[in-house]
């Protein structure tokens, strides 16, 4: 698969046509920003851990009856996936309270939420972001209905698959966020899954394992990626 004009450049990944006009290649990059552009940096080969990890969990959620976009992994840093027309709305999926729920809400981080709670976010930079809800989708045909109860359903199923995943590797799944587009009629997940989007504790200590790290300046933040990819995929 040849890789043709770039499409789109976003914050951490770059998208490229291909010779075929329903494949896309998606290129992941080291650049991290954080607070809507404020705070920016470069992890060194979190592209990799990035297209690497989200490999591998595409892959398992596929073999666990998850449509998703992708196809698959070209090499370290690049993926084929299906071109597929993105939903504009961010699904954040909370079994922890943490990040801006935490601050949204006043409960501490760590906090355990009773069942798992999910939001949406509109997706819109210049917008930050705003959080929405189900009348917003509706009425600004974001998305219809039907597109959404679908949306959450997958989503919850999402959440059970990776969270006794990430339990296996002796971490615990925080929070995530996930993008879903539409494909020949159904809706299907797209975006990554990695250090980026996920908060990820160790089960044991409660330690960082994740984007966090970078935004908080809490060090560590290479190994950490690493370690994630290390502990989800052992010899794999
Ligand atoms: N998240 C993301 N991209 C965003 C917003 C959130 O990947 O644009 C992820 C974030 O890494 C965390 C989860 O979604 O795992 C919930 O994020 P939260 O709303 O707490 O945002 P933050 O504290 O990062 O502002």
């Amino acid at each position: 698969m040849k890789k043709l004009d770039m499409l789109y450049e976003g914050k951490a990944k770059k998208v490229y046509k291909t010779d075929q006009s329903d494949r896309y290649i998606i290129e992941y990059k080291d650049d991290a920003t954080a607070f809507n552009g404020l705070k920016k940096g470069t992890i060194a080969d979190k592209g990799i851990v990035n297209n690497t990890m989200s490999a591998y969990l595409f892959e398992a959620l596929e073999a666990e009856g998850i449509p998703t976009h992708f196809v698959s992994r070209l090499d370290d840093r690049n993926m084929l996936v299906k071109s597929v027309e993105i939903v504009p709305i961010e699904v954040l999926v909370r079994n922890v309270a943490a990040g801006s729920l935490s601050k949204r809400l006043g409960l501490a981080e760590g906090t355990r939420l009773p069942m798992t709670v999910l939001e949406f976010c509109y997706k819109n930079d210049e917008l930050g972001d705003p959080i929405i809800n189900e009348y917003h989708i509706e009425a600004m045909k974001m998305a219809t209905p039907q597109e959404v109860e679908r949306i959450k359903e997958m989503a919850l199923m999402i959440n059970d698959i990776l969270a006794e995943r990430f339990a296996q590797a002796g971490i615990r799944l925080v929070d995530f966020k996930l993008e879903f587009g539409r494909c020949d009629g159904q809706i299907v997940l797209a975006d990554e899954i990695s250090p980026d989007t996920c908060r990820l504790w160790d089960i044991q200590t409660d330690e960082k394992l994740d984007k966090d790290r970078f935004r908080r300046d809490l060090g560590k933040v290479e190994e950490s990626y690493h370690q994630v990819l290390e502990r989800i995929m052992g010899g794999r």
